[in-house]
């Protein structure tokens, strides 16, 4: 029962754009209402209706400690009551910026922004200014935040809604990014080598996370990093989705490469709206007031995201990581029994505590593969998941993730409803 969420959907309408904050939240793609939430805690979400989800939504990936985590709220407790913002530097802004430095091989140094898209646009404005080049190349399906020069073939709630190019972008801004296909570096090599020393910055997701979850297949990341080094091209790898997420120093740690720029967020607010972007010194070095590349912010490094973030930094060690290793392995072992056992036409990828199954066989190696799954049974089986109390991303083109209050016996409960919900579907 969605009554309350129904009423509430209507009313929203009335005064914001489709009565939700971000377009993803609308159930376009599936259809039907969205819950309205009203709060949360560790594995679980909880509606108007008072109707209780598991959820592996997670915030769209910060709430890795599952919700209302009793040391992030101590903490944003006690810094709000502090003050909430200054608009002046403070000594946690540095403890956070050397942990995340600590932690991230290759890693400089580092500027805190508010949101994704603010990092990702900031990182290739530092790249285009350092590299005196104006385009780019992003990979199809890959989502970087709303800036214009990232809504050319994004993925993401942009691709749900059949978006991924939207009006308002300029000619000129669409003409400076270039789209090559993940998993594909000859795809690179050919625009960079079609474009002689005009692209500044190869920008990817080093998992896709926003066309489903798409891990780097045959060193796709060493190839990448090996052909930007050779043509003098900067390599901005984007883990505001994987970093701190699928390993303790992100997916540059994980796969073993080290790119000129980096992007983060989501985990490193702890669920406040913080982010960053960050580089070698020879990057961030030109970056104002030390260098010309402006960039600036209101509430960037804003005292109460920053104690959350700490506080869910310090919470994610070795032992985190192994936990979200083990419970994503489960899940995983147990989707295959399953399609195995029934033989289901679906298909999976998993990375750590981020994972998609796909409703098409395989092998799935880009946006592309991810276009002919069969859209309509996802539909199908998300609402069947819905109504059993599960909540899955609403659409085929984003990944699940997982939390550390996602507990052994929480996912033999999913999986049994998954298999429920799979014969309904099929
Ligand atoms: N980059 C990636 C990889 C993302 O997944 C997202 C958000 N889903 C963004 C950038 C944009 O972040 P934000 O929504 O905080 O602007």
């Amino acid at each position: 029962m969605l009554d309350k969420s129904q009423a509430l959907l209507e009313r929203a309408q009335k005064t914001i754009p489709g009565g939700v904050n971000s377009p993803v939240r609308a159930f376009k793609g599936v259809g039907g209402t969205p819950p309205f939430i009203k709060r949360a805690e560790g594995a679980y979400i909880f509606d108007e209706d008072n109707n209780k989800y598991i959820d592996f939504v997670l915030s769209w990936g910060p709430a890795i400690l599952g919700h209302a985590n009793p040391e992030i709220v101590a903490a944003a407790q006690h810094a709000v009551a502090m003050g909430s913002s200054f608009g002046a530097p403070t000594a946690a802004e540095i403890d956070i910026a050397e942990m995340i430095v600590a932690r991230v091989p290759g890693l400089d140094r580092v500027r805190m922004v508010s949101s994704g898209t603010e990092a990702c646009m900031s990182a290739i404005r530092v790249a285009r200014g350092v590299k005196s080049r104006e385009k780019i190349i992003k990979f199809s399906g890959c989502y970087h935040g709303h800036a214009d020069s990232f809504l050319i073939a994004a993925g993401s709630g942009a691709m749900t809604l059949g978006l991924p190019n939207s009006p308002g972008v300029t000619r000129g801004t669409a003409q400076d990014t270039l789209i090559a296909q993940f998993n594909n570096i000859e795809s690179v090599r050919a625009l960079i080598d079609a474009n002689p020393d005009q692209v500044a910055a190869v920008i990817l997701e080093p998992v896709c996370g926003n066309t489903g979850c798409i891990p780097p297949q045959d060193d796709f990341l060493k190839k990448l990093r090996a052909l930007c080094t050779e043509k003098d091209v900067a390599l901005i790898i984007d883990e505001v989705m994987t970093g701190f997420r699928v390993a303790r120093g992100g997916a540059v740690e994980r796969y073993g490469v080290k790119p000129d720029l980096y992007c983060f967020g989501k985990v490193i607010g702890g669920g406040f709206p913080m982010a960053a972007y960050g580089g070698t010194h020879e990057m961030m070095s030109q970056v104002a007031p030390d260098g010309p590349i402006y960039q600036a912010g209101t509430l960037s490094g804003n005292p109460v995201a920053v104690a959350a973030g700490i506080a869910a930094l310090k919470q994610l060690d070795a032992e985190a990581y192994d936990l979200l290793e083990a419970r994503g392995a489960q899940l995983e072992a147990g989707f295959q029994k399953i399609i195995d056992a029934n033989g289901y036409p679906l298909s999976q990828h998993r990375v750590g505590s981020m994972f998609t199954l796909f409703f098409h066989p395989g092998p799935i190696r880009n946006h592309e593969d991810v276009k002919s799954c069969d859209l309509e049974r996802f539909n199908h089986f998300f609402h069947a998941m819905l109504k059993r109390g599960v909540y899955l991303a609403p659409s085929q083109f984003e990944a699940g993730f997982l939390s550390t209050a996602h507990t052994p016996e929480i996912i033999d409960e999913v999986l049994e409803k998954a298999e429920a919900a799979l014969a309904e579907v099929f």
